[in-house]
């Protein structure tokens, strides 16, 4: 690896000041993702001269929730904090879910959900249950702060919505509806240390005679961003939360996605994997939402 420049600010704008001043100098949190990238020969960027550290910036720290409210969950959150949040995982499984499988446990300790995020993989964990959640993610920079929705986020693979030095700063969730659940699974060859072949998540809140009221569902790795199942969660609105409805979704959802063949799966593996998350997932968010 390069030589490079690490710097350590402890205030958000102090943060912002060397970003600007560095120019080209990179954020960095848990640096799973940059350390490797960074170590890399074929980097998809060019080596940053300088390193700038969010670990000691009390503002990006944190995971506080209000049943009003909803949940906040500052960027420098590692998964175990995350994983292991009572609240999260009683108000928001599929968040907890997907915080939960990230690499192994040395790397849950380390990989933060900022760095998940604005790391921009198409695969990434944690995605999908925000997606679900219509998580808002709280932007700083240059020109100030901004709010974005979580599927207005994610660009492109190694892409997302952040400008030239902007920081994510956290992640808002709105309060989870009365008879809502949601739940988060992924495909992977492995049990632990291996990346998504699809991740799919769903949440889903009923009403009193069980008819799907609201419905989320997001997939992960099939895709050059993580998406919303959009088709399939028109079809459902409405629809009774049974067995049959769920099946017709889970094709639905095979037939929306497009996936792409690589060295993790085919293109016919990956649809056929959807299908069956999909299901599997509905069936678990409705029954959490029953109170199971
Ligand atoms: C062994 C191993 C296993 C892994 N397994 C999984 C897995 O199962 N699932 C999965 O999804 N990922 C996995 N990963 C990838 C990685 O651990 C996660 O993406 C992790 O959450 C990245 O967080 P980080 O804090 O380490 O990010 P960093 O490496 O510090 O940063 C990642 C990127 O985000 C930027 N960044 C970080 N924080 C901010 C911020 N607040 N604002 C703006 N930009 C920011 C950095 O500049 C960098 O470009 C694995 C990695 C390893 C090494």
């Amino acid at each position: 690896m390069r030589t490079f420049n690490f710097y350590a600010p402890t205030a958000l704008d102090e943060a912002l000041e060397l970003l600007r001043k560095t120019d080209g100098g990179r954020p960095i949190a848990g640096g799973t993702d940059l350390v490797v990238q960074m170590k890399e020969a074929a980097t998809k960027f060019p080596h940053p001269s300088s390193i700038i550290s969010l670990l000691l910036i009390p503002e990006l720290n944190g995971i506080e929730f209000d049943e009003s409210t909803g949940l906040r969950i500052g960027a420098t959150s590692t998964m175990s904090d995350i994983a292991d949040s009572a609240d999260i995982r009683e108000h928001y499984p599929s968040i907890a879910e997907g915080a939960g499988i990230v690499g192994s446990i040395q790397t849950m300790n380390m990989a933060t959900v900022g760095g998940n995020l604005c790391n921009g993989a198409p695969s990434a964990d944690t995605a999908p249950p925000f997606l679900v959640h219509d998580a808002e993610f709280v932007i700083t920079g240059p020109n100030g702060r901004r709010s974005l929705p979580a599927d207005e986020f994610f660009v492109g693979p190694g892409e997302t919505a952040l400008a030239p030095n902007e920081l994510l700063v956290e992640v808002r969730v709105p309060a989870p509806a009365d008879r809502s659940g949601s739940a988060y699974v992924r495909h992977t060859p492995r049990k632990q240390m291996d990346i998504a072949v699809v991740g799919v998540a769903a949440a889903v809140t009923l009403t009193n005679d069980d008819r799907i009221e609201n419905i989320r569902i997001a997939l992960g790795a099939v895709a050059p961003t993580p998406v919303r199942a959009t088709k399939t969660e028109t079809f459902l609105s409405g629809q009774p939360a049974s067995d049959e409805s769920f099946a017709e979704a889970a094709e639905t959802a095979a037939a929306e996605c497009n996936p792409i063949s690589d060295v993790r799966g085919s293109a016919e593996f990956r649809r056929h994997l959807v299908g069956t998350l999909t299901k599997r997932m509905l069936e678990r968010a409705a029954n959490r939402a029953r109170g199971g």
